[in-house]
């Protein structure tokens, strides 16, 4: 079993209400080797929600004190991102994931680049807290970026 970003598989679960639908997660869905999670919602933010981004760090400071997850209003939700962290790993645990894909850039989802918490569209090396959480806990974690070259090493 696969575990995969929801906003993925074509749900409407993003802050503003949209998906980011990938034809490869559709199709894993559809033959039923994959299911769906999102751990913003996991966490408890609702749809639509204001946009969040990491400050100070990536999700792995996050999960160790040193960093916080601020809507663009400045609102600290950092508590909410780290249990829809926790939420997700257990679902990937009752799942046996043998691999989660998450949507890139995000900053629960994200993995090897995050935005830098300026809410001014700039990148930076770094995972989101719920990949930050996962890959501690040895889950592998792939980007819908990285599902074509797994797919096919799978084959
Ligand atoms: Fe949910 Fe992750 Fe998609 Fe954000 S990127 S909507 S947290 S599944």
């Amino acid at each position: 079993m696969i575990l995969v970003s929801s906003c993925l598989a074509g749900l409407k679960v993003r802050y503003n209400g949209t998906d980011c639908l990938d034809d490869a997660i559709a199709e894993l869905i559809g033959s039923g080797q994959a299911a769906t999670v999102c751990p913003e919602l996991l966490g408890g933010l609702a749809i639509p929600r204001e946009p969040a981004e990491i400050q100070g760090g990536d999700g792995h400071d996050v999960l160790d004190g040193r960093a916080k997850v601020v809507t663009r209003s400045g609102e600290d939700v950092t508590a909410l991102y780290v249990k829809g962290a926790y939420e997700t790993l257990r679902q990937a645990r009752e799942a046996g994931a043998e691999v989660v894909v998450l949507k890139a850039n995000s900053p629960s989802c994200g993995s090897g680049m995050i935005y830098d918490g300026t809410f001014a569209g700039v990148r930076v090396s770094g995972d989101g807290v719920t990949t930050a959480l996962l890959a501690r806990n040895e889950i592998r974690v792939l980007s819908e970026e990285e599902l074509p070259g797994f797919l096919a090493g799978r084959a």
